[in-house]
């Protein structure tokens, strides 16, 4: 038999790979610049912009914080400067960026040549053409919402995200990041109910400062930091792995000797090649200004982390695309398949997307950061207490929030936070809270346990935060940390339904605030008794222990909090009219956008696992069940031969019955599975959750016979590549 198979000729190829040369940004005499001489280069900075006017940028930065509508003659003087600037840099196309609810991005792409009344061509972009474009939505997955509505939609300019140029081949492309809604004003798309929760929120959390006595304060936004996972593998083992090409993860593969045990990956050594990428990478980032701060190795053998610095929710949410989009691109440059499953290899860790979570105001207060002064931390007490109590009552709709098939795999696996949704505080806060919930006055500086004078708090939980990685939702210092979120979601969604969320309480909490201060309440006693008031009734979702433990899971359901496992189970949150109110009552999602969003969901998920199976069924016939009969065939001539001279081959035999035994296991339920395939009749909501409730175990049993027999047959002949392979050798 020849030696040669796709899997070696992988090998060979990931291993004598040449590193790549990156270009790097340099002036003309080719000393390398600075990031300062290039950062933000291919995005379009208003405040710079040549041929704006000053009034007019003034107002364009003003309409961008405050959400009204730019004047059509201002949006012409945009449109033109804007040409200019993305011509003279290269720019032929422009396109109208946008998120469908698929999670991805969208772009239809024109360009700027026109012909003008004299029959001569002209590059040009008119202000109707930079705000509003209209993209075919009857290709986009809408989830019912265009049986009632047109099948027309618009996207419409976001001025709050800055326009850039995207690289081609040899042209390259401006971008207009924009909203994607239907001519009833239905959003379509991600960005639409995120734009509206950020100002939802500003409003409430500048009243909220106002009554802080924080008057000077004119608006509080989101702000977001998105670290994103990511698995990098070969691209010829990419290649020669069906259920990577098709899936993204493997569907079957027996964990190599090492994995992670040795806890050696993380912070160690980035070996070169991933480093080369890394760098190339941040140099494309920081082309479109984005703030890449963080790169390092994660806990499994082949995974990685970026994180940049923080901004607006709003771009935050973009740049993460443009992050991931990057990642992926960058990747193959390299040679390497940026995997941003969120869980490409069973038994070792997944990839997430820690959303650190915070409020910012325009003079410069992070409200989740303790102050220097103990008025400033009643009031971050009290934040505290507004964000632990819209958790709490909401726990359900953002669990729903980060569902997926890729996620599924990752909640609640003994790795990953728990599907569960309870929040970290840490023991200072806990302390302090008891404190204030059982009603002990809270007396800065007095009570030695309870030091909350000065700078003290924030000593204090700098120390004690960030201890417990196995929480969903930690505080962090000065920041909450959604940790559940999957590699590859778009964190527009939940942002949204987070922001709802603190909304609403916020709103409520507004209300008491005014009320306890007309009753003649200093600030901080009226902080005092918000506090207390919301940290009673969210006692439940608290909780500091160990996310992973099996006790965890029996303590939460006393507790009465939700434990959707699977992304079925979550979803049917979006159907429940008592968990969605809160959607509907803010104002950030209407009814139907509900609806559609159930839906889009949902056929995501079923589709993604009838893909998955229809894969490894493909992957059983065409490799594991070959491979098996190969080496059966080898085993045989040994024992027939040996039987031939007069020897026992008991170690041979063993092998056959057990191979044998293996592949009449998994033909059993490959022909159980096709059948249960078959049976799932047209019910979408019962399609996926019999998916997930019969057919996902099936499938995992299918994994386990795979696994099996790639441990039994010779290495040889196993023309998968092998976790070992993927995950080590490059
Ligand atoms: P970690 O220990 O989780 O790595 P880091 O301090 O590195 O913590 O921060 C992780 C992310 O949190 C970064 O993207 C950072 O910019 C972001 N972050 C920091 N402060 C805030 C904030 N106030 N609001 C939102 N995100 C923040
Ligand atoms: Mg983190």
């Amino acid at each position: 038999m020849s030696d040669f198979n796709q899997r070696n000729d992988a090998r060979h190829t990931a291993t004598h790979r040449t590193e790549k040369i990156i270009n790097i940004p340099s002036d003309a005499n080719g000393r390398p610049l600075k990031v300062t001489e290039f950062y933000g280069k291919n995005v379009f900075d208003i405040k710079k912009a040549k041929g704006i006017p000053e009034s007019v940028k003034k107002e364009i930065i003003e309409v961008s914080i405050s959400g009204k509508l730019l004047q059509k003659e201002h949006a012409e003087i945009v449109a033109k400067s804007v040409t200019d600037w993305a011509i003279s840099n290269g720019a032929t196309h422009f396109c109208h960026w946008f998120q469908p609810l698929t999670g991805g991005t969208a772009e239809k792409h024109d360009a700027f040549i026109d012909i003008n009344g004299n029959n001569e061509p002209v590059e040009k972009l008119s202000a109707a053409q930079l705000m509003q474009g209209e993209p075919d939505a009857s290709s986009f997955p809408n989830g019912g919402a265009r049986s009632t509505f047109e099948a027309r939609g618009y996207t419409a300019w976001d001025i709050t995200s800055p326009m850039f140029i995207m690289d081609g081949f040899h042209g390259k492309t401006l971008c207009i990041p924009t909203a994607f809604v239907s001519y009833f004003g239905e959003a379509l798309d991600i960005k639409t109910p995120l734009l509206r929760s950020i100002s939802k929120i500003d409003r409430a959390a500048t009243k909220f400062m106002h009554l802080c006595g924080e008057k000077d304060v004119k608006n509080v936004s989101v702000t977001c930091g998105a670290e994103q996972e990511y698995f990098l593998i070969d691209k010829a083992f990419v290649a020669a792995r069906p259920d990577l090409v098709m899936t993204g993860k493997t569907l079957f593969g027996s964990l190599s000797a090492k994995n992670q045990q040795l806890d050696d990956h993380y912070f160690g050594k980035i070996p070169q090649r991933v480093l080369a990428f890394m760098e190339e990478l941040e140099i494309e980032l920081y082309k479109l200004g984005i703030p890449a701060k963080t790169r390092h190795n994660e806990v499994a053998p082949g995974q990685f982390e970026m994180a940049p610095i923080f901004c607006d929710s709003n771009v935050a949410a973009d740049n993460n695309q443009l992050i991931m989009a990057m990642i992926r691109e960058v990747a193959e440059n390299h040679d390497f398949v940026a995997l941003l499953h969120e869980k490409p290899f069973a038994g070792i860790n997944g990839s997430g997307k820690h959303l650190n979570w915070s409020m910012g105001t325009n003079t410069g207060i992070n409200l989740l950061e303790p102050g220097k002064e103990p008025h400033s931390n009643y009031r971050f007490l009290a934040t505290v207490a507004v964000i632990v109590e819209a958790v709490n009552r909401h726990a359900g709709a953002i669990r729903a929030a980060i569902a997926g098939h890729g996620n599924d795999h990752r909640l609640g696996a003994n790795e990953a936070p728990p599907s569960i949704i309870s929040i970290f505080l840490g023991d200072t806060l806990t302390k302090i809270f008891t404190a204030i919930g059982k009603g002990s006055t809270f007396d800065p500086g007095r009570n030695n346990t309870l030091e909350l004078g000065a700078d003290q708090l924030a000593h204090l939980l700098k120390d004690n935060t960030d201890r417990n990685r196995t929480s969903p939702f930690a505080f962090t210092g000065n920041k909450f940390e959604f940790r559940a979120v999957g590699s590859s979601a778009s964190i527009g969604f939940p942002l949204s339904i987070l922001n709802a969320a603190v909304c609403e309480v916020l709103t409520e909490s507004n209300l008491i605030l005014h009320e306890l201060l007309e009753s003649g309440k200093s600030v901080d006693d009226a902080l005092h008794e918000l506090t207390r008031k919301w940290i009673t009734s969210s006692q439940k979702v608290i909780f500091n222990g160990d996310g992973y433990a099996k006790e965890w899971v029996v303590e939460a359901e006393k507790r009465g909090l939700p434990n959707y496992r699977t992304s079925p189970q979550a979803l049917e949150v979006f159907n429940d009219p008592v968990q969605t109110k809160f959607l509907l009552d803010s104002g950030i999602f209407t009814k139907n956008e509900i609806n559609t969003r159930y839906n889009v969901l949902l056929e995501k998920y079923i589709t993604h696992r009838e893909i998955e199976f229809s894969t490894l069924k493909t992957m059983v016939n065409q490799y594991v069940i070959p491979a098996a009969i190969t080496y059966k065939e080898k085993l045989s001539t040994v024992i027939e031969r040996q039987k031939n001279i007069g020897l026992e081959c008991s170690v041979e035999v063993e092998l056959y019955k057990k191979i044998n035994f293996a592949m009449e296991s998994l033909s059993v339920n490959i022909i159980n599975l096709n059948n249960k395939l078959d049976e799932l009749g047209e019910d979408e909501a019962h399609k996926a959750s019999t998916i997930s409730k019969a057919l996902m175990p099936l499938s995992e049993e299918i994994a386990t016979h795979c696994n099996q027999l790639e441990d039994l047959i010779d290495d040889d002949v196993w023309k998968l590549p092998k976790y070992s392979d993927m995950l080590f050798l490059r």
